[in-house]
């Protein structure tokens, strides 16, 4: 079969010689998977477009957001009534308190909320109010969550800093770097350890409740029970990161699918439509804190702008029908199934982790429940597995410790599609 990607080889050559890379942010490059990235021209509900012609599936979604589809007509007459008014005005808008509400709903947690425009602020902003409410430096992460790109949070990171094999950049100070510790997923017993021996200078841990950023990685038996009491009981904030999960792993994210309370949560993605956008709320003892009501600052020229609340707005609502989650969830388990079944019968090793909208299919024998359970995954057979993929018209996250992303938009014969094209694909690598 004859795959054509001359204008997007073109279009990469052009963007290098004035871009990073040739990319405004790393995995977009496809560097692990051995091949240069498709330029997109379009997308419609679960497709994409390069601009050679191609069209995709697409189990992307802009890495999360578009989990009601690519230009949802009522996500875009949102976009487009409020863009006729003035994007931004630097001053309040009602659609910030609406939005707020109705995030604080599905999310009790929570009783105020700070917008901001990406994951990487909430999760910055987030850190520096638990330092600020408990005067303590430090913080806990887990080896192989990624929280973003802010100094403190690029220890051991996942995501593309996985892929690229350089958890700590160059750049991150080694006295910021020591106020990081880091922890293993699933590992209740070493985080106990850290507690016991740095306890009291611990103002925060942050995790992704269901990993994403090194593949899917879901939390064991009582773990994230564990985490919450331990936080407690040594006074320190439980941050949830749930940029990747929130409105994805259930319409209340991760939190309400495992029953956790934690003291702070941050959100991003689905909650801008589209559009950038981040957030982070938490407990009012806390948040009342924040910059003009406390003393802790944090502020934002585009934070809470129209255009992206009311997009966040549409794509809330649409979430809010009856059976959506259901749907997903089902939609999710039989593509990851339906993988799983397919490597095994071309004998090759395979691993799954599935929960709501999200999941990882491993190239490995043994269960991932961490991060070095994670790399212990073929990549080279991964990079394989996404090139066939992508010539046969499925687009997948470039890389084996991203998850696949499901949106409202795909339908069952979209997921039969996408099998049997992986079929072909998982035949031609044993
Ligand atoms: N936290 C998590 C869990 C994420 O997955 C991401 C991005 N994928 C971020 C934070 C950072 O968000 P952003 O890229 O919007 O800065």
């Amino acid at each position: 079969m004859s795959f054509v990607d001359e204008k997007s080889r073109q279009a990469f050559a052009r963007a290098q010689v004035v871009i990073p890379g040739g990319v405004n942010s790393p995995v977009r490059a496809f560097k692990s998977v051995g091949r240069d990235p498709v330029f997109i021209d379009r997308g419609q509900g679960a497709h994409i477009w390069d601009i050679d012609g191609n069209q995709y599936l697409d189990f992307v979604g802009s890495w999360g957001p578009l989990i009601v589809g690519h230009a949802h007509p009522d996500v875009v007459a949102a976009i487009k009534r409020v863009a006729e008014r003035g994007t931004s005005y630097g001053a309040p808008t009602e659609v910030e308190t609406v939005l707020a509400e109705e995030v604080l709903k599905a999310y009790p947690s929570m009783e105020m909320i700070r917008m901001v425009n990406s994951g990487t602020e909430a999760t910055m902003s987030a850190l520096r109010l638990a330092r600020g409410v408990t005067g303590r430096a430090k913080i806990v992460k887990f080896e192989g969550c990624y929280h973003g790109h802010a100094d403190q949070l690029l220890i051991k990171a996942g995501s593309g800093a996985l892929t690229f094999g350089v958890p700590t950049s160059p750049g991150v100070p080694a006295q910021t770097a020591a106020t990081t510790i880091s922890a293993q997923f699933n590992d209740l017993e070493g985080l106990r350890e850290i507690f016991k021996r740095e306890g009291e200078e611990i103002a925060c841990v942050i995790l992704e409740p269901v990993a994403g950023n090194m593949g899917v990685v879901l939390p064991e038996g009582e773990f994230l029970q564990g985490v919450r009491r331990l936080t407690e009981e040594y006074g320190a904030l439980l941050i949830f990161d749930e940029v990747m999960t929130g409105f994805r792993v259930s319409y209340g994210g991760a939190q309400a699918h495992y029953g956790i309370d934690p003291d702070l949560t941050c959100l991003g993605k689905v909650i801008g439509g589209g559009l950038p956008v981040g957030a982070y709320g938490g407990k009012r003892q806390y948040m009342a804190q924040i910059s003009p009501s406390g003393p802790i600052y944090q502020a934002g020229t585009l934070s809470g702008n129209p255009l992206a609340m009311n997009a966040g707005l549409a794509t809330l609502k649409l979430l809010q029908q009856p059976g959506t989650y259901q749907n997903l969830q089902a939609k999710t388990t039989r593509l990851a199934e339906g993988l799983k079944q397919l490597a095994q019968e071309a004998g090759l090793p395979i691993w799954t982790n599935a929960v709501g909208a999200m999941f990882s299919a491993f190239f490995t024998n043994i269960p991932v429940k961490d991060y070095a359970s994670a790399c212990t995954s073929d990549v080279e057979r991964f990079a394989k597995f996404f090139r066939g993929m992508l010539e046969r018209g499925i687009y997948l996250a470039p890389s084996q410790f991203e998850a696949v992303f499901l949106s409202m938009a795909h339908t069952d014969s979209d997921i039969d599609q996408t099998l049997e094209q992986a079929r072909i694909v998982l035949k031609t690598l044993s």
